[in-house]
């Protein structure tokens, strides 16, 4: 018996909800350039689609203490909870990890003349920021996203 996902050629992939508590299969969202144009406001799409980053202290998440999950601002995928959030100094909303290893992936971003680790949605390939290794124990990481790919749903 046949997946139907897969009849339609829509791939999904498993992504962990905190809500359930639980790994779900999701389809992948891939949409076009202009659709995203639509879908975002001129900062999401640059940050996300055009890998952007905004100004340090200028995001609406840098310094928020709220509790809830903070979501993936073009698909809705949960990316972080407050509770790995921490206060780096950078100006950027700063996690030591994700909801899941299954909801980001990180590849090698060559460009400014370094080399640093880049984190995108898992879902929708959203650019979300990069990763560093001067993060706080236990992890010793430091994900340092923009506010403007984020969307905090508050749980507290
Ligand atoms: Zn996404």
């Amino acid at each position: 018996m046949k997946n139907p996902q897969e009849n339609s050629g829509i791939k999904s992939i498993p992504l962990f909800r905190v809500e359930t508590g639980k790994v779900e299969n999701v389809s992948l969202l891939q949409l076009t350039e202009e659709e995203w144009q639509a879908r975002l406001t001129p900062l999401q799409y640059d940050v996300a689609r055009r890998k952007g980053t905004e100004y340090a202290f200028s995001g609406k998440y840098h310094a928020t203490k709220e509790t809830g999950i903070y979501r993936c601002a073009c698909c809705g995928t949960d990316l972080f909870t407050s509770g790995e959030k921490f206060d780096s100094g950078t100006g950027w909303p700063s996690f030591s990890a994700p909801v899941s290893p299954l909801n980001i992936r990180t590849q090698a971003d060559r460009s400014g003349g370094m080399i640093r680790i880049e984190v995108l949605c898992s879902r929708c390939a959203a650019h979300l920021g990069h990763v560093f290794d001067d993060g706080p124990p236990p992890s010793g990481k430091r994900y340092c996203m923009n506010s403007a790919t984020l969307d905090l749903k508050k749980t507290g």
